[in-house]
């Protein structure tokens, strides 16, 4: 997609002082209480769009989803852990704020007395928008109800912007609405995948389901020159080419998918590229024993838990001729380290190369912050659903308000 520059927060014109309606993806993971926040990375990365509008002595009110409470006010869901955890990484960016505030709503009343109290470099932490449930109904009414609160609307919000919900999509029928930082850096680097990447392109697919990646899939055939599968999907691939997977997690209904798949990219004449050896064990658990297969066979008590030696080996060949690479999905049960070697090392040959390296998508961008590999990669999508998305080539509701 290509956004309208003019729409961009830089050439938002007498912006100095202005009301901002900042719709911002403060979904971060928590404890099992939601009290405290595990990983903020969601925050830092609204900080340039708050940094810029603090400059401009802007009063930033900013709106929110997360978890999915379904209409219900529940305390594992409130926003009120954001306000901290922004104080902090404000502080410790030397960003130069006035305060920072919560209320525990989104429209009404309340909220808007807060809001006619706000003085520049003020910021305003909204309650959780889908405690109400016309947010993900992309309701018209709660929709205009939030447009009243600013003078005009920004969205940073790249990991909801595949949702058509009030604040990301009906919202922009009622109020002058731009987009910050972080959704023109998501767009600008996954065109270069999308719109005319530097060949020879590198696909790398793994994750659980086959069903999940269909449509990323048949999009890459178009794109890529070579795809390389790993992680459970690639035994629904196998299956379909006969192998025996063992007790491996596949997806039965899917194998016939996954042979149309393997005769579109042959067609395409797109090298698809399956595992040719694996790590199995009898369960996944954090005791489980690896063994390794000898070829692309599992042994017929086991599963496939990770990608081989050999296959390791095998993609590095592939990921060293690439000169653009997009990676999504763990290419093993990552989460148990001694399933994870695969998943990792891919991360660490990828990052090594001088190709334009980009990973998208939750697992993925998970295992590179686990290895601290973010740095090498030219970008790290925010958005799972919504970056797998933009690659499949879908009109994202919360982008198509920009273009
Ligand atoms: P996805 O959300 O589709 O990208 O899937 C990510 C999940 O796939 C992670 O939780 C991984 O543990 C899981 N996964 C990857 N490889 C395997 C495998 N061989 N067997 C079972 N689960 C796997």
């Amino acid at each position: 997609m290509l956004l309208s520059k003019e729409l961009f927060i830089e050439n938002v014109p007498d912006i100095q002082g202005k009301k901002v309606l900042l719709r911002v993806d403060y979904n971060v993971p928590t404890d099992e209480q939601g009290q405290t926040i595990t990983d903020d990375s969601r925050i830092r990365m609204s900080i340039q769009t708050i940094s810029y509008l603090l400059s401009k002595d802007c009063r930033i009110i900013l709106m929110s989803h997360k978890g999915r409470p379904k209409g219900k006010r529940t305390e594992k869901e409130t926003l009120r852990i954001i306000k901290p955890a922004l104080e902090n990484i404000l502080t410790e960016n030397q960003i130069k704020y006035n305060s920072v505030k919560f209320v525990d709503d989104c429209i009404g009343p309340k909220v808007k007395s807060e809001i006619d109290l706000l003085q520049p470099k003020d910021i305003l932490i909204l309650e959780n928008l889908r405690f109400y449930k016309e947010e993900e109904d992309n309701d018209d009414n709660f929709a205009k109800k939030l447009a009243e609160l600013g003078d005009l609307y920004v969205s940073d919000a790249f990991g909801a912007a595949h949702r058509a919900h009030a604040s990301v999509e009906a919202i922009a029928k009622y109020i002058p609405h731009y987009y910050g930082f972080l959704i023109r850096n998501e767009v600008t680097n996954l065109n270069k995948i999308l719109l005319n990447p530097v060949e020879p392109v590198v696909a790398i697919i793994g994750g659980a389901k086959v069903s999940s990646k269909i449509d990323v899939l048949n999009q890459l055939i178009k794109k890529a020159d070579y795809i390389l599968i790993g992680g459970a999907m690639a035994y629904t691939f196998l299956r379909a080419n006969g192998l025996e997977v063992g007790k491996s997690l596949i997806e039965p209904e899917y194998v016939q998918t996954a042979y149309s798949i393997l005769s579109e990219a042959a067609k395409a004449r797109v090298e698809f590229v399956l595992p040719v050896d694996h790590i199995m064990a009898f369960d996944t658990s954090l005791s489980a024993k690896r063994f390794k297969s000898k070829g692309p066979d599992i042994d017929p008590d086991k599963m496939g838990v990770d990608i081989g030696p050999k296959t390791i080996t095998l993609f590095k060949s592939y990921i060293k001729k690439a000169k653009t690479i997009f990676w999504n999905g763990p290419l093993g049960v990552f989460e148990v380290p001694q399933f994870a070697k695969g998943t990792f090392k891919i991360a660490s040959i990828i990052a090594k190369t001088k190709s334009f390296k980009v990973v998208g998508g939750g697992d993925s961008v998970a295992a590179i912050a686990a290895t601290k590999l973010e740095s090498k990669f030219d970008h790290v999508s925010s958005g799972g659903g919504a970056s797998l998305e933009y690659i499949e080539g879908k009109k994202l509701p919360g982008l198509a308000i920009f273009e």
